[in-house]
């Protein structure tokens, strides 16, 4: 029972301090007949005694009384047993063995004989010593043979502890004690130093919380060495964890996701006879999961099948919360890295990759294995890729940041490049983290090319433009002292662009300009800067020629190109461009060149259509005059528009703005009478004094204030009529008032004619509108609605201008016209004959046979006047009759038709 006790205490702390001692560990176990059988578990010294011992003493009980015949068989016997045994009997020592005299520190066993077995006791062990020392003839009891622990005082009076155990036999023919005795001292000590070492043990295995557990495999037995520190549902756990359970069902305490996994592990290592390692989950008692981990080992006995398992157990929830926590970030992090076109990666100090991720590498199609192991420099890349990558780690060796944006596989990355340190501060490599920002940078670089490019043709806009003819200007200042280079600036603006807007729209609009566009990049050479500086502009910027007289090919080249038809919204049409040319002298800014053609173009323009002119200083004054007559006549418009007052005017009021009607006589060439009068505007400037209409009338067109002004003249003249018509005695007069194209384009036109009728109580055949064909031709298709809305008021329509246009003759069919007004060219040579009478005269047969008034226009000369009545036209108008004059003198002439020839010679 001792033994099998100390095993208890010593059998796990053996594990691990036990190995270098010799001692042994003894398992026992009782068996039925009372006896001690020994199972030895290890082989050792004391052991060996032990079993020795063991033997002897069964040896001796089976043959005592066959030992106790022959005295000195037995001294032989037992003499030189290194057991120490003693016989006594009535407590007096009959006989003792060499060992038992030296345990008992005697120089001789002889003097041990005769001695009283009680003097060796301790009187602390008197009564329990009882055994020993009593008469066996005064007991009927025969001693046990256990072993007993008692307080022995050797001879030299010491005491010491010392175990015996007792049997009789028979010694002289008569019964005897034999007594063995062993010295326990050591033993003691050693067991104390056992004990405090386990102490020491558990106080260790409780403070890192652990368990450490014993199966016995056997018969399941699971035994805890520290559980002080185990929670209940955990030991129970703990038992689950560690035995293969299978017909008791696994602790409610563990996890049931981690039953399966418990039971396979430790049913493994019971099969393989080798070790077990598991984290499982626990559950407390309010459901709250803890961790733990169990690892043991399987112990086969000396057969070879496993007897017992051993191992330890302990929480391990905060590792691996804390694992979890260092996943989670991970996940994280990996998740980031999968989401953001990014690659993160670290160098060493030869900068060889050590590591690279993300899923930026796929968009250069590498992933990142393909990169570790190689040095940066190796990499066969382009100088432009690597310059930048191995400047900025270099820089981070150093300990320094950098960043830097760069190109790499075809796509551009913004890269930060940080020094990897140690735990000490050096720098042991590179960590680098870099962007793909190949969309950004294609974003930018379209928001750039926007900013300075046209976005519809793609050519350079008006700031680029600028940009290059400074740059041009400043190198050509540079050259200029070495070889001689030109510089010039075509401008360029489409003629009549308008009208294919107002026409076909604005997509037909634009796709005539991408065509521009490309036939002026055609007619240029690549590095002449070709640019939409807005509407209808362009300009073309030529650099590096030889001589200034090379700018005129490109003008002629330009102009060939652009003259080719175009189909443009399934019409073929023709474009034509003014084009103004700019020489760089050396002393104008580039805003003064780009002003100087334009300047130019708009020359080009007043000179005619399609045509080009080459930038002369006076130029430049002419267009301020006129923008400065412009503003005149926009100032002079509002005062107009405002002054809605006093019709008709009376000459003896100045109107306002300084606008008045004049009124020309138009006579019958049969009669002489004035049938009509032709109003003719005029403009007082405030300090030009009178503008003629040649003058304002193109500025009033071109700026738009023809409309007002126009609006004005026709209720002005129907205001006239009125007045006059209170003054005859019923003889109706008629009056003609001229009409711009920009008119016929405006909704409202025909409202005004009408609401003009209506205010002045005038029949519609009293008033004639007179048209250039020219007006009719630009918008053609609305001028004919237009017309035709007149018409349907009942005015007469006029050409004016008749024959000056292009291809009048078949337009007119689609036109409601009434009358023809023969332009004072072809009546000029009316009388001389040749083309222009051979005209005169078609045009008048024309009128009479589409039954048109056909009206002599600028007739000077009597001649011109007999000519045209011989030519069979029927009325005419010119400074032979009258020059126009104030309604009230113009008046005054019709009522007096014999004052016409006085009139005709002022
Ligand atoms: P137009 O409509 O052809 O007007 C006839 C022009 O010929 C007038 O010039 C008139 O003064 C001039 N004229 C008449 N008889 C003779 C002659 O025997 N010899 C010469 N050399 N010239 C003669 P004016 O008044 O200077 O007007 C010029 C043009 O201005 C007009 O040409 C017309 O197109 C325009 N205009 C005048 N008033 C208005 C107006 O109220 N509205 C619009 N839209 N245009 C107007
Ligand atoms: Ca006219
Ligand atoms: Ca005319």
């Amino acid at each position: 029972m001792f033994v099998y006790e100390l095993t208890k205490t010593l059998l796990l702390p053996a594990m691990s301090l036990w190995e270098s001692h010799t001692v042994t560990i003894v398992f026992s176990a009782i068996v039925a007949t009372g006896g001690a059988r020994w199972a030895l578990r290890r082989q050792d010294r004391l052991h060996r005694q032990v079993v020795e011992h063991v033997a002897a003493r069964e040896r001796l009980e089976a043959r005592g009384a066959a030992l106790i015949e022959s005295a000195s068989r037995y001294r032989r016997l037992v003499e030189f047993s290194p057991e120490a045994t003693f016989l006594h009997r009535d407590g007096r020592v009959l006989y003792a063995n060499a060992a038992c005299a030296r345990l008992l520190g005697a120089t001789d066993a002889s003097a041990l004989l005769g001695r009283a077995v009680a003097d060796f006791l301790h009187p602390d062990g008197r009564v329990a010593a009882a055994e020993l020392t009593r008469s066996i003839t005064e007991a009927d009891m025969r001693p046990s043979g256990e072993w007993n622990e008692y307080p022995v005082i050797d001879v030299s009076g010491v005491r010491r502890a010392m175990e015996a155990a007792s049997v009789i036999v028979e010694w002289d023919g008569a019964a005897s004690v034999q007594t063995l005795l062993r010295d326990m001292t050591a033993r003691r000590d050693a067991e104390r130093a056992l004990r405090a070492s386990e102490q020491r043990l558990r106080l260790a295995l409780d403070a890192v919380r652990m368990v450490v557990w014993e199966r016995d495999l056997t018969n399941n037995a699971v035994t805890f060495h520290t559980a002080s520190a185990v929670p209940a549902p955990a030991t129970s756990a703990v038992v689950t964890a560690v035995r293969d359970d299978a017909t008791r069902g696994f602790s409610e305490s563990v996890h049931p996701d981690d039953c399966d996994r418990l039971r396979d592990a430790s049913a493994e290592a019971c099969e393989t006879a080798g070790t077990f390692d598991v984290a499982y989950r626990v559950l407390g008692e309010n459901g709250e999961v803890s961790w733990r981990h169990t690892s043991g080992r399987v112990f086969p006995e000396a057969a070879g099948r496993p007897a017992r398992m051993i191992g330890v157990d302990h929480d391990v929830t905060e590792s691996k919360r804390q694992e979890e926590a260092i996943r989670e970030r991970e996940t994280r992090l990996h998740l980031i890295m999968q989401q953001l076109p990014a690659v993160l990666w670290t160098t060493d100090p030869e900068l060889r990759f050590l590591s690279c991720t993300g899923t930026g590498l796929s968009r250069i199609g590498l992933v990142g294995d393909d990169l570790v192991g190689a040095r940066l420099q190796d990499l066969q890349r382009s100088d432009d890729e690597m310059e930048p990558a191995v400047a900025a780690h270099e820089r981070a060796l150093q300990g320094q940041s950098a960043s830097y944006e760069g190109p790499w596989g075809g796509a551009i990355f913004a890269a930060h490049v940080e020094p990897l340190r140690d735990a000490d501060g050096r720098v042991v490599g590179t960590v680098g983290l870099a962007m793909d920002v190949t969309e950004r940078k294609q974003m930018e670089a379209q928001l750039a090319h926007q900013a300075f490019h046209d976005t519809l043709t793609g050519l350079a806009n008006r700031a680029l433009f600028r940009d290059r003819v400074e740059h041009a200007l400043m190198r050509a200042v540079t050259a200029r002292e070495g070889h001689r280079e030109c510089l010039a600036i075509l401008f360029l603006d489409l003629d009549d662009f308008k009208g294919v807007n107002d026409t076909l729209g604005h997509a037909a609009g634009d796709e005539l300009l991408t065509v521009v566009a490309e036939r002026l990049l055609k007619a240029t050479r690549g590095f002449d800067t070709v640019a939409r500086l807005g509407g209808d502009e362009f300009a073309v910027l030529l650099e590096g020629m030889h001589h200034a007289a090379d700018a005129d090919r490109v003008v002629e080249r330009v102009q060939l190109m652009l003259a080719a038809p175009v189909t443009i919204a399934g019409r073929e049409a023709r474009m034509r461009a003014s084009l103004g040319v700019a020489h760089a002298t050396g002393a104008e800014s580039a805003d003064e060149l780009i002003r100087n053609a334009d300047v130019a173009m708009y020359e080009a323009k007043a000179a005619g259509k399609g045509g080009h002119a080459v930038f002369a200083p006076d130029m430049h004054e002419a267009l301020v005059a006129r923008r400065a007559l412009e503003a005149d006549l926009q100032a002079a418009v509002d005062a107009l528009v405002m002054a809605d007052t006093g019709w008709p005017h009376e000459p003896s009021v100045a109107p306002a703005g300084g606008f008045r009607l004049m009124y020309q006589p138009i006579v019958d060439l049969q009669t002489g009478a004035v049938i009509s009068f032709e109003a003719l505007m005029r403009w007082e400037h405030p300090t030009r004094g009178a503008v003629p209409p040649s003058v304002f009338i193109p500025v009033a067109e071109e700026t738009g204030l023809i409309v007002a002004l126009g609006r004005w003249a026709l209720r002005a003249a129907c205001h006239q009529l009125r007045a006059w018509d209170r003054e005859t005695d019923g003889s109706e007069l008629s009056v003609g008032v001229n009409v711009s194209g920009r008119q016929l384009g405006e909704a409202r036109l025909v409202d005004d004619v009408a609401a003009a009728l209506a205010e002045c109580e005038l029949t519609a055949d009293r008033l004639t509108l007179e048209v250039t064909e020219t007006a009719v031709m630009h918008d053609t298709e609305r001028a004919v609605t237009t017309l035709h809305a007149l018409k349907a008021l009942g005015v007469h329509i006029a050409v004016d201008d008749f024959g000056t246009g292009y291809s009048s003759l078949s337009y007119l069919q689609q036109f409601p016209v009434d009358v023809l007004k023969i332009d004072k060219a072809f009546v000029d040579g009316v009388a001389r004959g040749g083309a222009d009478a051979a005209l005169a005269r078609t045009i008048i047969a024309l009128g009479q046979t589409r039954g048109l008034r056909t009206v002599a226009e600028g007739v000077e000369h009597e001649e011109q006047r007999a000519a045209l009545a011989t030519l069979g036209c029927t009325l005419a108008q010119g400074y032979l009759f009258a020059r126009p004059r104030d309604a009230a003198a113009a008046f005054a002439a019709a009522r007096a038709p014999s004052q016409l020839a006085t009139l005709t010679t002022i």
